[in-house]
């Protein structure tokens, strides 16, 4: 469920009319409502209430200070994966023994960045990066907690670019080898493991792949103990899909995975961590786009709409599929027509949709894209030196850009021309 219903006819946001926002900031824009982002985090929060737990928002999903502050009001803590996100992190006040560091190349720079503004756990992927953790450590008089990322080699059935948990796969270490470089980790003496750390994949659509994950962990969790590691906190990662079509998916709710993970993990008595991204703020945000043109082809209309895969690369680099729908509502029994939904890019991979049906549109028009506040923004370029779109975000009857558009002067001068020309 999300807070972008129609009131009358026409698509709100919230209570605010899509319109207003579209005449207030030009197209095209993102527009984030918090009622869904906090209502996404407290399905989590709640799906594990009983257990000691932590929900790490994933922020590279979307991670505009104004979404960062509205979940961390929330009692939202934080997984990044790089020293921006670390700082976005801080700046938007999460303090550090609420954010978790993942990722493959943790540079020293940042390990130490991390280390000296305070931090939860690093999640550790490598033997070559615990060695540089330690160092760090050492070199700052402190002790790192740590917990590692294994992987435990499940078909997570999603698609192949956004699939962690496989052995071919570059994430973590094989959780065949987990006790060999806990015994690593637990002798050398920057750091202090706290527990185990599992990300199989992202737009799981089957709780099916989590459980095979989780009873690996929960069997490598009495393993490490018998070893005497101190195993007393779990950190299963994110990964959770949502319904990117609506009329024909159903994904597993929160509750649902909640419940899986007190099944399979519960017995343990360990603090539990997820770090869901896409669940929390890919339903919670919409792209919204003006067609300029409708131009018919052979056998096809094409709308061209102001949007491109500068800003919504999605379809593009997954096929993936968003939800369009028109921001006036057509009156029930319009016919719908096949369009094909297509950006100025000079790319033929710059469609967003072929053969959609939809109500008729003409140019001047708007349109959304359902299920864009994930993984959206963050991937956006200035490809075609398109400038980025703005960010806004809505709070009841209030909206507020949270990212203005830069304007095209903007853009040019952040280029340099050397001396020589
Ligand atoms: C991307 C990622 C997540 C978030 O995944 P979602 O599918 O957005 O929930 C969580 N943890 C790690 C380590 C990730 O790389």
């Amino acid at each position: 469920m999300d807070h972008f219903l129609y009131r009358d006819g026409a698509l709100y946001a919230e209570d605010v009319p899509i319109s207003e926002i579209a005449a207030a900031v030009g197209t095209p824009f993102y527009v984030y409502s918090s009622a869904t982002l906090l209502r996404h985090f407290k399905l989590f929060d709640e799906a594990l209430e009983g257990t000691d737990h932590l929900v790490c928002y994933a922020m590279k999903a979307a991670s505009n200070q104004a979404i960062l502050k509205t979940l961390a009001q929330a009692g939202a803590g934080m997984d990044v994966v790089s020293q921006g996100e670390y700082l976005r992190a801080k700046a938007a006040g999460v303090p550090g023994e609420k954010i978790v560091f993942s990722g493959v190349g943790k540079t020293a720079e940042e390990i130490r960045v991390a280390l000296t503004g305070g931090i939860r756990q690093f999640n550790v992927e490598s033997e070559p990066e615990m060695a540089v953790i330690n160092t760090v450590a050492l070199e700052l008089g402190t002790v790192a907690p740590i917990t590692i990322r294994v992987n435990p080699d499940v078909d997570a059935k999603t698609h192949a670019k956004i699939a962690t948990g496989k052995s071919e796969n570059k994430f973590g270490i094989p959780i065949s080898r987990a006790k060999e470089v806990y015994a690593l980790a637990a002798s050398l003496p920057g750091l202090e493991v706290v527990g185990i750390d599992c990300h199989i994949g992202s737009q799981l659509t089957d709780l099916e792949p989590f459980r095979l994950a989780y009873e690996k962990v929960a069997e490598l969790t009495e393993v490490l103990r018998a070893e005497g590691h101190n195993i007393r906190r779990l950190d299963l990662g994110g990964g959770l899909g949502i319904p990117y079509e609506r009329s024909n998916e159903a994904p597993p709710l929160p509750v649902e995975y909640g419940q899986l993970i007190k099944d399979t993990l519960g017995h343990l008595g360990c603090e539990i961590e997820i770090e869901p991204g896409r669940l929390i703020a890919g339903n919670a945000g919409l792209m919204i786009s003006k067609v300029i043109y409708v131009k018919s082809g052979e056998g096809r209309d094409f709308l061209i709409v102001d949007g491109a895969m500068n800003d919504l690369i999605r379809p593009a680099m997954y096929e993936a599929h968003h939800d369009i729908v028109p921001v006036n509502e057509p009156a029930p029994g319009t016919e719908s027509q096949p369009y094909d939904i297509v950006g100025p890019v000079c790319e033929t991979g710059d469609t967003f949709a072929k053969q959609r049906a939809l109500a008729p549109l003409s140019a001047g028009d708007l349109i959304a894209f359902r299920s864009a506040g994930a993984y959206g923004a963050v991937m956006a370029s200035e490809y075609n030196s398109r400038p980025l779109i703005p960010e806004v975000l809505v709070h009841e009857d209030q909206f507020a850009v949270i990212r203005q558009r830069p304007t095209f002067d903007e853009m040019i001068n952040r280029d340099t021309i050397p001396e020589w020309l």
